[in-house]
């Protein structure tokens, strides 16, 4: 009975590993990545995600500043939406804003979009994720050159993969 389990179990993460997309280093990059919208309800979001990357995510919270390790990760990789897995950033693009939260000059060309935002009364241009909508946080005009913005992200809103790791599972 226990063996009969046991199988199951490796039965079920084989085939969840196999539907989930091994994405190459090119891919992570932004190059021929899916576009299809990821949708989901409500409650079916609350269930697939941690309490603060649901409340960040999808009702556009805001986590503690420096409350994330993300913030001083500066290993060569990418980040990915939390919610829908889609590369935003490079490694390349971030640097150490001061702020407590992870920051890049620039996002994965077409992968975040921007709307205006009046949660603090001042206007902010709030950006979130082109795949499932996901909140991942605002940009600013006073970053570094070359492109002069903060993209100043929730660390929770985001996994970082390695660029190592994307290698090792990706060659044939
Ligand atoms: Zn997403």
């Amino acid at each position: 009975m226990k063996r009969r389990l046991c199988l199951k179990y490796l039965c079920g993460v084989a085939v969840s590993t196999a539907v989930l997309p091994r994405l190459s280093w090119a891919e992570h990059s932004g190059k021929g990545v899916s576009m299809e919208k990821t949708t989901h309800l409500d409650e079916q979001w609350q269930s697939l995600l941690s309490p603060k990357a649901y409340d960040v995510l999808r009702h556009e919270g805001t986590e503690p500043a420096f409350s994330s390790p993300l913030n001083k990760e500066y290993g060569e990789g990418v980040y990915v939406c939390a919610g829908c897995a889609l590369p935003l950033f490079k490694s390349s693009s971030k640097f150490d804003s001061g702020t407590g939260w992870p920051s890049f000059f620039q996002p994965i060309e077409g992968h975040v979009d921007t709307k205006l935002d009046f949660k603090i009364i001042l206007p902010r241009h709030e950006y979130h994720c082109v795949r499932c909508g996901g909140h991942q946080g605002h940009v600013f005009k006073d970053g570094p050159e070359p492109t002069g913005q903060r993209w100043c992200n929730n660390g929770v809103a985001l996994n970082f993969k390695p660029r190592l790791e994307i290698d090792a599972t990706t060659k044939p």
